[in-house]
């Protein structure tokens, strides 16, 4: 217990919550406001950290640690993903929800920033011990959620069976079922088309937009995707899809590559057999990290923050990075990746997809009306054009990045709303 405590508290380095906070600054800086702003967002409006205690299987206790981070509301109820993962941090998920406040504020969804963690490795409890560590924490958490106070979401090492406990444990406790209480569930229980592939077909609307921006041909372009997860999977099959070639994938055991372009279909179920991209028939073996470096047209990190750093970003030679993951570029990388001519596509923009259609699955479950496949997807694809078209704009006007851009055009409007609402008491 004592362990997990102590861990819990110690900031990785680099911290991300320290990357997020400079790119506050920076968009502070450009807004032209005063440093009180800076102040208000730098902090999250309200954070809860809670103890989990385990039963598990073989009758021992063990007690996690879990935390909820609110970053803002001033836009609407706080939202943003809960992750299990074993090196999760307060700052990290403090980070994790500021990046939720922009992304929402960014692709006008009605929604502040949030952010969930547990401290363990999913793969190291059992389904009934994952049922019940998600119950107590959802528990514990629950007078701070709610469909208009804050709306969890599935994240790295959570999914649409995560989403259902914690809507059925918040829904025994109000006595009634409240599907908006979280998105990403199943879609027999109120969740939406197109969700689980949202992030990624979002990734696909802005790699096609960002590669034209730089007058590369989609067709044959060649992309490396890091991350076979619930991001990267459905990105390299869409950028395959259309007409790209996937040259590299990796996941967290390993990576593959084919410099014909790999055949995402087969190894989707090379995946689902074997748990991993590695191994797969015709491929050669490549370094994970080396992945990063390749020569291609489009570089897409889908895993986690800060793989793209001050020591390796002078290595890479993509011409376009779209981020499916969040904060994979450290402020340092950006900096090198501006000098050098790379366009990156921030997370910010390039992963909203996700939360958009959150948005989606929370309006259809409060009128209790669902929608088409092809309405959900038409609707996400006009949001991400609207919204790359307003950054790439903004960034042209303002002769800055597009997270530049990004960033400054979500803090304005979150600060915009704080101003009309005014400040209580
Ligand atoms: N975890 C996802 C993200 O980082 C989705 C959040 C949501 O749908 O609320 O954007």
């Amino acid at each position: 217990m004592t362990a997990a405590l102590t861990a819990t508290s110690i900031a990785p380095d680099p911290n991300p919550l320290d990357d997020a906070r400079s790119q506050l600054a920076e968009a502070v800086k450009l807004l032209g406001y005063d440093e009180s702003v800076y102040q208000l967002l730098a902090v999250p409006r309200r954070e809860v950290t809670v103890s989990i205690p385990l039963r598990r299987d073989d009758g021992s206790h063990e007690v996690l640690i879990g935390h909820r981070v609110q970053h803002n509301f001033s836009r609407g109820p706080a939202k943003g993903g809960l992750r299990y993962a074993p090196n999760v941090t307060l700052d990290e998920v403090r980070a994790l929800a500021m990046w939720m406040t922009w992304k929402c504020a960014l692709l006008d969804v009605p929604y502040g920033g949030a952010k969930g963690g547990i401290r363990l490795d999913p793969r190291a409890h059992s389904q009934a011990e994952l049922e019940r560590i998600t119950r107590r924490y959802t528990s514990e958490i629950s007078p701070i959620i709610g469909p208009d106070r804050d709306i969890p979401a599935p994240d790295i090492g959570t999914d649409e069976r995560t989403m259902a406990w914690m809507m059925d444990t918040y829904s025994v406790q109000q006595g009634h079922t409240v599907l908006g209480v979280t998105t990403g569930k199943p879609i027999s229980l109120g969740g939406s088309l197109g969700r689980a592939t949202a992030t990624s077909r979002g990734v696909q609307h802005v790699a096609l937009a960002a590669l034209a921006s730089r007058g590369i041909p989609v067709q044959g372009a060649t992309a490396a995707v890091q991350g076979f997860g619930k991001v990267g999977r459905y990105a390299a099959r869409f950028l395959a899809e259309s007409g790209m070639r996937v040259v590299a994938v990796s996941d967290q055991y390993g990576a593959v590559a084919d410099e014909k372009g790999l055949d995402i279909v087969a190894l989707e179920e090379h995946v689902d057999r074997n748990g991993s991209v590695v191994g797969f028939v015709g491929s050669d073996v490549i370094d994970g990290d080396a992945l990063l470096e390749l020569e291609v047209d489009l570089l897409v990190p889908a895993a986690v923050e800060g793989v793209l750093r001050a020591d390796n970003a002078p290595r890479v030679k993509a011409k376009v990075i779209v981020e499916g993951a969040n904060g994979p570029t450290t402020p340092e990388a950006d900096e090198i990746f501006s000098s050098n001519g790379i366009l990156v596509a921030p997370d910010i923009l390039a992963n909203a997809g996700g939360v958009v259609v959150s948005y989606f699955e929370w309006v259809q479950s409060s009128q209790a009306f669902w929608w088409s496949l092809d309405e959900v997807e038409a609707r996400l694809a006009e949001r991400m054009d609207v919204a790359w078209d307003a950054v790439a704009k903004h960034a042209a006007k303002l002769d800055v990045p597009l997270r530049t851009a990004a960033t400054a055009l979500a803090v304005e409007r979150v600060a915009e709303a704080h101003r009309l609402r005014g400040l209580y008491p």
